[in-house]
C-alpha cells in the first residue's frame, strides 16, 4: 500500500491553502493507499482535525521550539528523521519559499528523487511541471524509489473537506541539535492582508504607476475584490513598492483566478511569473504592449482613469 507524507505549513495559527493542495495531490498520488500529514510548532496539534476532513488518516505532530520558526537546519533535521520514521513512499509539499528550501536539502540529504513546481498530479503517479519559464510542460514519472515533491500553489483543485473524518495524532520525537542559524525577529514587508502567492485575485502594477502613491487606485480595487497587490520587477526596481510584492522570473510565480495587470508591459520575464493565471486583464494605454498578447480581456486607456470605474461598478455588483 502506497504511503504518501504530506509537509503542512501554517501561517498566522492558520494551515496554508497549499497545504489541502498538498493533501490532494497525495491522495491522487496513494491512490487508494494512506495519507498522512505532519504539523510542526506549538500549535500543531490544533491543525489535525482539519487536515483529517481534507484526507489525513494519521497527523504527526511536531512540536521542539526551534520549529516555531522556519530555520533551514531545524527543519531539515526534523523532516529526514520523520522521514525515516515513518517510511513514506511519497512527500508532497508546498512549492513555497519554505518548500523551495528545504526539499532539496532533505532529498540530498536521504537520496530522494525530487520533482518541483508540480502543477498536475495524474495516475501512476504522472508529475506535471512547467519548463523554460512556463512556455512549455514536461511530465515526470519515477520508475522506483522514494519521491518528492513540491507543488505550486493555486494549481491543484482541493478535495472537498467531510468533516466526518478524524486522525490519530502522534507526537513525533525529533532531535535537533547544532543549529548554526536561529531566528531573533521576523520582520513583515508586506500588509499581509492576503497572501501573494495564494491570493485568488491579484492587482498588479508596473512602471507605468508612476509613483508609489500611484498604487492607491490598485489597493483600493484590490480591497473591494479581496485581492492582493502585486508588482512588474520595473515597479520594484523604481522604488514604488517593496520587492517583496514582485511577480516574475526572479519574483513570485503565482497563479490566480484572475491577474489584473495596470501598466505593465508583459516583459517575458515578468509573464514567466503570471501567464498561468486563469484570466488576465491588461490596463494598458499603449495597445502594442505585448501584455496584451496573453491577456484574455484588454482595456486600452489610462490606468488611473479605468481604475476608478472599475472599483466603482465591481462596488456595485458585490455590494
Ligand atoms: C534576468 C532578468 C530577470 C527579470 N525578472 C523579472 C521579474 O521577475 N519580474 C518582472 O516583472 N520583470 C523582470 N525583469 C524585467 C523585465 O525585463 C522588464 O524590464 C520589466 O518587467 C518591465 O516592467 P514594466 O512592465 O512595469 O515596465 P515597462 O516595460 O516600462 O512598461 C510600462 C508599461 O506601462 C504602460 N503605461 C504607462 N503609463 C500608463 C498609464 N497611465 N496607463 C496605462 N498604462 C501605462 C506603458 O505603455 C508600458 O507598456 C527581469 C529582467 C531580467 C534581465
Amino acid at each position: 500500500m502506497t504511503k504518501v507524507l504530506v509537509l503542512t505549513e501554517a501561517r498566522d495559527n492558520q494551515l496554508r491553502n497549499v497545504s489541502f493542495e498538498a493533501l490532494a495531490a497525495a491522495g491522487t498520488i496513494a491512490a487508494g493507499g494512506e495519507v498522512v500529514a505532519v504539523a510542526f510548532g506549538a500549535n500543531a496539534e490544533s491543525y489535525a482535525n482539519q487536515l483529517a476532513q481534507y484526507g489525513a488518516s494519521k497527523v504527526y505532530v511536531v512540536k521542539n521550539s526551534e520549529l516555531d520558526q522556519y530555520t533551514p537546519d531545524a527543519y531539515t533535521q526534523a523532516i529526514a528523521q520523520l522521514v525515516n520514521e515513518v517510511a513514506p513512499d511519497a512527500i508532497v509539499a508546498g512549492h513555497t519559499a519554505i518548500g523551495r528550501d528545504v526539499a532539496p536539502r532533505v532529498a540530498s540529504r536521504l537520496g530522494l528523487g525530487l520533482v518541483t513546481d508540480v502543477t498536475a498530479v495524474e495516475a501512476g503517479p504522472v508529475f506535471t511541471r512547467p519548463i523554460y519559464a512556463g512556455k512549455a510542460f514536461q511530465k515526470r514519472k519515477f520508475n522506483d524509489g522514494k519521491v518528492f515533491i513540491t507543488i505550486r500553489p493555486n494549481n491543484i483543485p482541493v478535495g472537498e473537506a467531510d468533516a466526518s473524518k478524524t486522525a490519530e495524532v502522534v507526537t513525533a520525537n525529533v532531535e535537533i541539535k547544532d543549529l548554526r542559524t536561529i531566528i531573533k525577529e521576523v520582520v513583515r514587508k508586506t500588509s499581509g492582508k492576503v497572501d501573494l502567492s495564494e491570493a485568488k485575485i491579484i492587482v498588479s502594477g508596473g512602471r507605468g504607476v508612476k509613483s508609489a502613491d500611484g498604487f492607491k487606485p490598485l489597493e483600493d480595487l484590490a480591497d473591494v475584490l479581496g485581492a492582493a497587490v502585486g508588482a512588474s520587477r520595473g515597479a520594484c526596481d523604481a522604488g514604488y513598492v517593496d520587492y517583496a510584492l514582485q511577480i516574475g522570473q526572479t519574483g513570485k510565480v503565482v497563479t490566480p483566478d484572475l491577474y489584473i495587470a495596470c501598466g505593465i508591459s508583459g516583459a517575458i520575464q515578468h509573464l514567466a511569473g503570471m501567464s498561468n493565471s486563469k484570466v488576465i486583464v491588461a490596463i494598458n494605454k499603449d495597445p502594442e504592449a505585448p501584455i496584451f498578447q496573453v491577456a484574455d480581456y484588454g482595456i486600452v486607456g489610462d490606468l488611473f482613469e479605468v481604475l476608478p470605474v472599475l472599483t466603482e461598478e465591481f462596488k456595485k455588483v458585490l455590494a
